[in-house]
């Protein structure tokens, strides 16, 4: 799982973090197991010291992999001290003074602290499926970490062994190697959801201004259009567009017109309802859906936004910036949110020609 990991981590865009330390997670733990299995070769003490180390790194690897992977911060040294901490104790009881139930209850404590860790980090900051699933997998490595536990200390004598045929002992290393293949598809789960989330996003929105993209608007509209030919809920539609826009681009450049385009996106949307849609319909031209507001509510929001323009100092463009606005609302004939968008155009072209600056809607002439 580790190699496929770190295979198909080629196909994913550079910028998705974490994807390496999970890839090195499993095949750390891989390696924990075949150390273990060394005990018949090497002296057993040294064989279990080295398969906890490749254990608890590995586990500590899957956990600073959700971590730089959903950007919270990774604490390596807090880890990697406690796990020196935590050999050198095992080390003691294994070779010093041996007790197999204090070993077991200072391994497992750790293991306990990380995936505990982890199951918060996921449940804190991960959405969608692939997190759910993560955590899941960590629950069952947890509940059986604590079965075990304490099922060696209360249940079975105190020479039980790892490898014992013990129904806990055998669950314990079920779970662990399925938990290890699991999370390792959980891992690429989130991967390629966080993928399929940024397409997505590329996909709907206008990477300049960060508005929606012209389509995304429509589609959204199309649902609003049925919204009210159903229930009757009213909708309305703002065009906004920028005036003598080329005069900045004339006179400052392209790429200052770009950053008024980009600033006037914040400007409005600090004065739209958190259920309004602002998108960029194309060039210097927005459009804003206003679902549940009717033509008298539509041209005050229609107010309030060109006044916050025109009343905004924009770096880039000293001399202000102004918009022209048409509105349109839902009339009982539409069936089409063509409809809208065209008496919103025509709206707009009136407020242009009786001199820019100015709200008109679908009823002026
Ligand atoms: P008015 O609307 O007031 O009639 O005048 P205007 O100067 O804004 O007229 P028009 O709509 O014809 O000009 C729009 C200009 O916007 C033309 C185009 O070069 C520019 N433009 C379109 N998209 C972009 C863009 O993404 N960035 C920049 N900088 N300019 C753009
Ligand atoms: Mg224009
Ligand atoms: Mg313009």
């Amino acid at each position: 799982m580790g190699v496929v990991l770190l295979g198909v981590r080629r196909n994913y865009p550079a910028n998705i973090p974490g994807l390496l330390l999970w890839g090195f997670a499993p095949l750390l733990c891989g390696a924990a197991a075949l150390t273990y299995s060394l005990e018949a070769v090497v002296p057993p003490a040294l064989a279990a010291l080295g398969g906890h180390a490749l254990l608890l790194a590995g586990e500590v690897l899957f956990l600073m992999g959700s971590q730089r992977f959903l950007g919270v911060r990774t604490h390596g040294r807090f880890w990697a001290l406690l796990c020196v901490a935590n050999l050198l104790l095992l080390a003691w009881f294994n070779l010093v003074q041996q007790d197999y139930r204090v070993r077991m209850l200072l391994l497992g404590g750790l293991r306990t602290a990380i995936l505990a860790t982890h199951l918060l980090v996921l449940l804190r900051w991960a959405r969608g499926f692939a997190g759910r699933f993560m955590a899941a997998v960590v629950v069952a490595q947890l509940l059986t970490l604590v079965a075990r536990a304490i099922a060696v200390m209360w249940v079975y004598s105190a020479d039980t062994q790892r490898f014992d045929a013990s129904l806990i002992q055998s669950v314990y290393l079920l779970v662990s190697v399925f938990s290890l293949m699991l999370l390792s598809i959980g891992c690429q789960f989130m991967a390629s959801e966080r993928v399929r989330d940024e397409f997505k996003y590329l996909a709907t929105h206008d990477d300049l201004t960060g508005a929606m993209a012209r389509r995304t608007v429509i589609e959204a509209s199309k649902r609003e259009v049925l919204r009210w030919q159903r229930y009757g809920v009213p909708l309305a539609l703002l065009l906004l567009d920028v005036d003598h826009f080329k005069r900045i681009n004339d006179g400052y450049g392209h790429q200052v017109g770009d950053q008024v385009l980009t600033d006037l996106v914040q400007v409005l949307r600090r004065s739209m309802r958190t259920v309004d849609l602002l998108g960029r319909y194309g060039g210097e031209e927005f459009i804003v859906l206003l679902p549940a507001a009717n033509l008298a509510a539509a041209r005050q929001l229609a107010e309030r936004m060109r006044h916050a323009v025109a009343a905004h100092g924009f770096e880039a463009a000293p001399q202000g910036v102004t918009v022209s606005v048409g509105v349109s609302s839902l009339m009982v004939d539409d069936v089409c949110v063509e409809a809208l968008l065209s008496r919103a155009d025509a709206a707009l072209y009136l407020a242009k020609r009786d001199g820019r600056n100015l709200v008109r809607d679908q009823t002026q002439h």
